[in-house]
């Protein structure tokens, strides 16, 4: 059994007896494994078409998942980093679309989940998310401002208690199938672009207009369009904590964790490929290593790093997860901001390993060894919040923190 594997205590208050089993029962393991296996099997017609995953995305629901972070006492099932991340891994091995879309979700519900306590609003949301297994998109991309998350362009316009905002959001990933959307946006007209607040709104309080669409290399069933975003609705939705404070704490390293292992999970279905191709190619040469075994161990290599890498930032992370000034220290910072930068070159080195050790079978777009949409998926990895961006924002922490004397600093 995982080690942080996790017993659910509570399930829902109006389930049946049955239904009560199968919660007491099944593990996050096993729910995660039944919706890979469902996200599987619409992996390839998912890409082809550039598609949203709806029966994997249904699985998720289904198995309640996408509530699971939510405190027992809101109905949720109050699983840990370690839970939702190994579910990022098994889905990312699948379809990696599917495993982004949950990554993205569990990131603003963690928001939610840290930040949003003590608000009726917040609480009342949570609740929805683990009864009606809200699905949340996010919107932190607008304009031609890339990926400069903590500068917004749109400001909250507050008249009493409603507030509106009109937002151009040039990409939110499944914002046409989204229940819900987590926003960033300047406090107010007076602001500047820096002095940021964050939201969660509901169907009822927003309406999109898409104005971009979504034909890209890889990455296709996060059918991310670009929209106009417009919000109206109590003043509430916005939370209490600024979001420079809500971005150090959860945005930031929750998506790098999540993210990273959905990324380690395409990495490890291009590897698991290669072995299969390699293990065939051995026993038609009657034992002999065909030529490309060598792209295979470093494809190897190159996925025990990447998941080693997500592990011990993940042990550091649950460390320290209610501990805002460590969250917020420069080598905390510098080192979940390195894992983003780290982990997307790393899953994108295995795949490329691994196509090099199937050779043209892994070229290929059809075929049993085929690599092509792992390649085409992974390549969205060092752009998502671009690499170049993420290291020269850190440029100067890295600069102040000084070396470590010991191993184990
Ligand atoms: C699959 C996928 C899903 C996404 N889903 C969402 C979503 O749901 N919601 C959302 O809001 N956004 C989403 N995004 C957008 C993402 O968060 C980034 O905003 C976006 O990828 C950045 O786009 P960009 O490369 O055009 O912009 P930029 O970050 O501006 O980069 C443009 C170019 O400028 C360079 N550059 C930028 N800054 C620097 C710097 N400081 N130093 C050196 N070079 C620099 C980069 O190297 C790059 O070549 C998604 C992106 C992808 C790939």
């Amino acid at each position: 059994m995982n080690v942080h594997e996790t017993r659910f205590d509570r399930p829902d208050a109006d389930q049946g007896v049955d239904q009560l089993l199968i919660d007491r029962d099944s593990s996050f393991v096993e729910r995660g494994a039944a919706v890979a296996a469902t996200a599987g099997a619409e992996a390839e017609d998912v890409d082809r078409k550039g598609r949203f995953p709806k029966a994997a995305i249904d699985a998720a629901r289904e198995q309640k998942l996408l509530g699971m972070q939510i405190p027992v006492a809101l109905g949720g099932f109050g699983a840990s980093i370690f839970d939702v991340t190994d579910i990022c891994y098994a889905l990312g091995r699948a379809c990696a679309s599917t495993a982004m879309i949950f990554a993205m979700h569990q990131t603003k519900v963690a928001c939610l989940v840290r930040h949003g306590m003590g608000s009726a609003y917040h609480e009342a949301l949570m609740r929805r998310v683990a009864a009606e297994q809200l699905l949340l998109a996010s919107s932190t991309t607008e304009g031609q401002n890339g990926g400069n998350i903590r500068s917004s362009a749109a400001a909250v316009e507050c008249s009493d208690e409603v507030i509106s905002l009109v937002r151009n959001a040039t990409v939110i990933s499944y914002g046409a199938e989204a229940d819900g959307i987590v926003t960033i946006a300047r406090r107010a007209n007076d602001a500047a672009s820096c002095d940021q607040v964050l939201l969660a709104v509901t169907k009822e309080n927003y309406t999109l207009e898409r104005n971009l669409g979504w034909e890209t290399l890889g990455m296709r069933g996060t059918c991310s369009a670009g929209f106009e975003l417009k919000i109206e609705g109590p003043s509430s939705m916005i939370f209490s904590e600024p979001y420079e404070r809500i971005h150090a704490q959860t945005m930031t390293p929750v998506a790098h964790l999540c993210w990273s292992s959905a990324w380690a999970g395409i990495a490890a279905a291009a590897v698991e490929r290669a072995q299969r191709f390699i293990r065939k190619a051995a026993r038609g040469a009657g034992g002999q290593m065909p030529p490309g075994a060598a792209h295979y161990t470093a494809a190897r290599m190159a996925l025990t790093r990447l998941r080693a890498m997500i592990t011990a930032n993940l042990d550091v992370y649950a460390t320290h997860e209610y501990d805002e000034r460590a969250l917020a220290s420069l080598d905390f910072q510098s080192a979940i901001n390195l894992l983003k930068v780290q982990a997307s070159e790393l899953a994108v080195e295995t795949v490329m390993n691994a196509m090099r050790a199937c050779g043209l079978a892994g070229y290929r777009n059809d075929g049993e060894f085929s690599v092509g949409r792992h390649l085409r998926d992974a390549l969205s990895a060092p752009l998502m919040i671009n690499n170049d961006r993420v290291l020269a924002n850190i440029a100067t922490a890295t600069l102040m923190s000084g070396v470590p004397a010991a191993l184990r600093d």
